[in-house]
């Protein structure tokens, strides 16, 4: 069983960024407003995450590092209408198989939080101090796993893909304050505060000035498709050329049907600007989407991906378009 969930939990935990995903999805799920990231040797050696979220009840916690046990969904139902950022129940487990894991968690009831380590066959318990909330440590990523291990590029490389993540989430969290610490030096912080502002404080100011707007929705109620965010012009892409962020439902996804749309609208409007800048969010109801087609969830399916292209090729089209008129 081990060896079998060591090799599963290479799907979900490929590397630290990975487990820096899980943890500050979690984090954002438990309704967080402010989460603290801290890097070891980019992660390698540590990655802890605490969040001022919701916290995991004492008689949940164990729950918790148990493959397929999520609070999340109840139903396949509840599958179809996912809201949450996780559902599948296995980033923990998964993560605790390949990792020394600390969990410590205190929801309001509780007078001090519990701590569990994930290698304790027994699971025990311990009374500990700490406010409301959760704290994730993970020490020593892939040391009974040297195969793995060797896979991993250098310390800089490695906190580079992690503080990327960082970036991605926080672009589409900008009411939750993040602050990134590696090697005991904080690297980057992000006050809570708007969209606009959050770009400012990520993309750096003159540079998202130079965007255009997007806010365009269609149909009505229940149908309706909504996209809003920043997009780049020639001009400004070319100092940026490494800038694509495309949400669906608050979820960070790279899809090739969407990254054609905004292309093909960039390509027949402008004649050729391959690798636009953008930072798109695209809300729909959940039931006209499945998150549930990869494990890390990078990619989606859409139930009518026809009208989500055209939507989205419109859109940015007639952005694009209007400076010129
Ligand atoms: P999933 O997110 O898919 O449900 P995970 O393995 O990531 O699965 O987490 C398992 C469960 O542990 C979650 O469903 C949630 O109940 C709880 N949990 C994990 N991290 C946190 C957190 N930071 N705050 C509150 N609850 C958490
Ligand atoms: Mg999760």
């Amino acid at each position: 069983d081990t060896l079998i969930s060591q090799i599963a939990a290479g799907e979900v935990v490929e590397r630290p960024s990975a487990v820096v995903k899980e943890l500050l999805e979690n984090a954002v799920d438990a309704g967080a407003t402010q989460i603290d990231i801290r890097l070891e040797n980019g992660g390698i050696k540590r990655i802890a995450v605490s969040d001022n979220g919701c916290g995991i009840a004492p008689d949940q916690l164990q729950l918790a590092l148990t493959r397929h046990a999520t609070s999340k969904i109840a139903s396949l139902n509840d599958l179809e209408n996912v809201s949450t950022l996780g559902f599948r129940g296995e980033a923990l487990a998964s993560i605790a198989s390949v990792a020394e894991v600390t969990l410590q968690s205190r929801t309001s009831e509780q007078p001090h939080a519990w701590q569990i380590r994930g290698n304790d066959p027994s699971k025990t318990l311990t009374p500990c101090s700490g406010v409301k909330g959760t704290a994730v440590d993970v020490h020593e990523l892939y040391a009974n796993t040297p195969a793995r291990r060797k896979f991993l590029k250098s310390e800089q490389t490695e906190y580079g893909h992690c503080a990327e993540i960082v970036r991605r989430i926080a672009l589409a969290r900008p009411g939750i304050r993040f602050t990134l610490m590696h090697n005991g030096k904080v690297t980057a912080q992000y006050q809570a505060d708007n969209l606009s502002q959050r770009c400012n404080q990520i993309l750096g100011e003159a540079f998202s000035q130079s965007l255009l707007p997007v806010d365009l929705a269609a149909g009505e109620d229940s149908d309706r498709l909504s996209l809003t965010g920043f997009i780049g012009l020639p001009t400004a892409s070319r100092t940026r050329g490494d800038m694509q962020y495309f949400y669906v439902n608050g979820r960070f996804v790279r899809d090739r049907l969407l990254t054609h749309a905004v292309r093909a609208a960039y390509e027949d409007v402008l004649h050729g600007n391959r690798y636009p800048v953008y930072l798109l969010y695209l809300k729909l109801e959940p039931s006209r989407v499945d998150v549930n087609v990869h494990p890390a969830k990078i990619e989606v399916r859409f139930r009518d991906s026809r009208a989500i292209h055209q939507f989205i090729y419109h859109s940015i089209s007639r952005i694009l378009a209007r400076p010129m008129e």
